[in-house]
C-alpha cells in the first residue's frame, strides 16, 4: 500500500518514518518557527480554538499531535486541579519539548504525557469531554481511522476540533499563499532552523490536505455530528467542531 509524502507516493510505513524524521528534527525550532512562518497568527487561531472548546473547570481534555503543548498550557488552567489534559503525541521528541516548556510556565498535577498514535487512541471509549488535534491532523497517514478513534474516546455531548490548514476559497489568496508556502517558507526554514527539507514537506502536506467540505464529511463518517467549520485568514486555515451524541 502506498501514500502521499507531499507529493511523493510512498509505502505506508515509509510515511509514518519520515513524518518522525521531520518532527524529531524540527523539535527544538518549532515554536520560534511557528512565530516567524505564521507572523505571530497561529496564536490568535488557538485563542479561537480554546473558545470554542467550551473546556470548563473539572474537564477531561484530550490534546492529540500536541507537540510543543500551546493548547494544553491553556486548557491546564482551564479545567483546574480537578480536571486533567493529556498532552499526546507520536514523537517523543516533540513531547518532551514540550514537557519542559510546560513545567518552565509552572504547569503541574493535571497534565499527563503520553506517546501515542492518533490512529489508535490508548484510551478506553468516552473518556474525554473535549479533544482537539491542531495541525496534526494532515500529517496521520490513517486520518479516517484517526477521526474514529477519536469519535470512539470522546464522551457522548464531547466535542472535538479539527484547527488546520485549509484551502482559501479566493483564487488570488490561493497564489499568494502558494508563492508563500513553496518559495518562502523553505528557504526561512533553510535559513533559521537550517532544515529546508523539513519545511518543504510542510508545505507539500498543507497542499494534499483535504479541503473544508470533504473533512467535514470525513467526520460525518467517523460519527460526528452538527460538524460546522469557520474559515480563518481566508481560509489559509479552518476550524472544524464536531459534536458526539
Ligand atoms: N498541536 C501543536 C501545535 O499546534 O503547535 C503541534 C502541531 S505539529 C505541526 C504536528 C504534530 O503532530 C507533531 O508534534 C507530530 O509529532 C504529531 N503527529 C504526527 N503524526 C501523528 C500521529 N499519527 N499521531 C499523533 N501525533 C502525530
Amino acid at each position: 500500500r502506498t501514500t502521499h509524502f507531499g507529493y511523493q507516493e510512498v509505502p505506508v510505513e515509509e510515511k509514518a518514518s519520515r513524518v518522525a524524521d521531520v518532527f524529531h528534527s524540527v523539535a527544538t525550532s518549532y515554536d520560534v518557527m511557528n512565530d516567524l512562518m505564521s507572523f505571530g497568527i497561529h496564536r490568535l487561531w488557538k485563542r479561537l480554538t480554546i473558545e470554542r472548546a467550551g473546556v470548563r473547570p473539572g474537564h477531561s481534555v484530550l490534546d492529540i499531535a500536541g507537540g510543543t503543548g500551546d493548547l494544553t498550557l491553556k486548557f491546564s488552567r482551564l479545567v483546574g486541579p480537578r480536571g486533567r489534559v493529556v498532552l499526546a503525541d507520536i514523537n517523543q521528541s516533540m513531547l518532551s519539548v514540550g514537557r519542559d516548556k510546560l513545567l518552565d510556565n509552572g504547569v503541574g498535577g493535571n497534565v499527563e504525557y503520553v506517546q501515542a498514535n492518533a490512529e489508535c487512541l490508548p484510551f478506553p471509549d468516552n473518556t474525554f469531554d473535549c479533544i482537539t488535534i491542531a495541525f496534526g491532523l494532515r500529517n496521520v497517514t490513517d486520518k479516517d481511522a484517526a477521526l474514529r478513534s477519536m469519535a470512539r474516546v470522546l464522551k457522548p455531548g464531547g466535542r472535538l476540533l479539527v484547527l488546520e490548514f485549509s484551502k482559501p476559497p479566493n483564487a488570488l489568496l490561493s497564489k499568494a499563499y502558494d508563492e508563500y508556502s513553496f518559495r518562502l517558507l523553505p528557504r526561512i526554514g533553510e535559513l533559521v532552523a537550517r532544515d529546508g527539507d523539513s519545511y518543504r514537506y510542510l508545505a507539500e502536506s498543507i497542499r494534499m490536505h483535504p479541503d473544508q467540505r470533504t473533512l467535514k464529511e470525513m467526520m460525518e463518517t467517523a460519527g460526528l455530528e452538527r460538524v460546522e467549520y469557520t474559515n480563518l485568514t481566508g481560509g489559509i486555515v479552518a476550524l472544524h467542531r464536531g459534536i458526539k451524541l
